[in-house]
């Protein structure tokens, strides 16, 4: 996937496309007592617990001061230990990012497709009621619960205040983890959920719609009336959290999310960058066009939207709009928009791409995104110390070097850029 190993969104860790990655090694020897002689074994478990055991007698001080009662801090923490596993679950990023087409494949797949549509009609009058108190499109609902957790198959069944506790105590996400931990203390506070309820993905993304904690208290709603937001068990709380979290994140109700378009000849597709934005009318002016020779809807001539090439110049191009946008809101990444865009015009029967993916370029390498990166450096577009990772510095880099080179600019990282940067 396209995001960053160590950026997280504001939603969570859904369908496993971020990744947490976790430096344990160097910062066990940290804790080293000084006592220990480097002929001394490695750090062991009770180690580890005993600075965990410190660490969390600090921590508790925090949490008060944050609102967390002592009676549901006590409880919620007794017997807790760091889960070592949450550390090891995302030491290193992939040794090849997979390409938006095979995502999308899996994502869009056809027993999602009908079992999405099947859910659809028997939950109708449940749709019906979250679309008229939020206004947010049904099928957008479904398509991001058949993503974020299969419709409710993998929610994750980590102890999540475990799993943050491990993250706010060790590595690089422990301001993450802080946050996350003290909101999971407050959703128990209010009785929603016990701490042996509060199940999740190892980095605390929780229940059907995988919303983190801080999501969960900003957002998630209960739908059922039962007195308890429950997005684990309750598909109605599920639907109308989902359906409330992109209706405060700007959902403009009957919009559409964007077109499958064609660009012209001689195209400049520095244009093509999800921070240009124009009106439909105006990509109109520039050549660009729907596909199949449809015209735009005449009420989105006026609406404000950004080229999008999810593979470069070589494969399909999308005008996306405010809705599209919307959707990022719950997972910065724009193959994840994609996806949840596609999946629900799938369920209408639509959403079949016209354009050619370029299947004919062989994904890079880490070391090859990491040379990519170096040699961008060593001529001048200065992104930092490479990481591997095609990020938004990255991208820009690749456009600036792509207009100076004369070659279509459209920020797509292939091997064939690579070459010509070898060059
Ligand atoms: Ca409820």
């Amino acid at each position: 996937m396209n995001i960053p190993p160590v950026r997280l969104p504001r939603h969570g860790l859904g369908a496993g496309v971020v990744i947490l990655s976790l430096a344990m090694s160097g910062c066990a020897d940290a804790r080293v007592p000084e006592s220990r002689t480097p002929m001394a074994p490695p750090v062991g478990r009770h180690d580890v617990n005993e600075s965990f055991a410190a660490w969390l007698t600090k921590f508790r001080v925090d949490a008060l001061k944050a609102g967390v009662t002592a009676k549901t801090f006590d409880r919620a923490m007794a017997g807790v230990t760091p889960d070592m596993d949450v550390v090891d679950s995302d030491q290193n990023q992939p040794e090849f990012v997979k390409p938006v087409w095979v995502y999308l494949n899996g994502a869009l797949s056809e027993k999602r497709v009908t079992r999405g549509q099947v859910l659809l009609k028997e939950n109708k009058s449940l749709l019906n009621a979250i679309e008229k108190k939020y206004g947010v499109d049904r099928n957008v609902i479904v398509a991001i619960w058949g993503l974020e957790s299969n419709f409710g198959d993998f929610m994750g069944s980590q102890h999540v205040v475990r799993s943050l506790a491990t993250l706010a105590y060790e590595g690089r996400r422990q301001s993450y983890g802080r946050t996350q931990l003290i909101a999971a203390l407050k959703i128990i506070q209010a009785g929603d959920v016990g701490p042996d309820g509060l199940l999740g993905s190892w980095a605390g993304a929780m229940g059907q719609t995988q919303f983190i904690p801080t999501t969960y208290l900003a957002h998630a709603v209960d739908f059922d009336g039962d007195g308890k937001r429950n997005i684990w068990t309750s598909r109605p709380d599920t639907l109308g959290s989902t359906a409330q979290y992109l209706n405060v994140s700007g959902w403009e109700p009957g919009a559409t999310w964007g077109y499958e378009v064609k660009t012209p000849k001689g195209f400049d597709y520095a244009q093509a960058d999800m921070s240009v934005k124009k009106s439909v009318a105006a990509w109109g002016k520039l050549g660009v066009k729907r596909v199949k020779g449809i015209p735009f809807a005449k009420k989105d001539e006026t609406a404000a939207a950004s080229l999008f090439l999810p593979a470069g110049h070589k494969g399909p191009a999308f005008l996306v709009m405010n809705n599209f946008r919307t959707v990022l809101a719950y997972n910065a990444s724009t193959s994840y928009a994609m996806a949840v865009s596609l999946l629900a015009d799938r369920f209408r029967g639509r959403g079949e791409i016209v354009g050619n993916w370029p299947t004919d370029e062989r994904p890079l390498t880490r070391a090859e995104r990491e040379e990519l990166q170096s040699l961008l450096n060593d001529k001048g577009y200065d992104l930092g110390e490479p990481d591997g990772i095609i990020g938004f510095n990255t991208r820009k880099a690749i456009r600036s070097y792509q207009v100076s080179a004369k070659l279509p600019a459209d920020g797509y990282a292939t091997s064939s850029l690579l070459d010509h940067l070898r060059r």
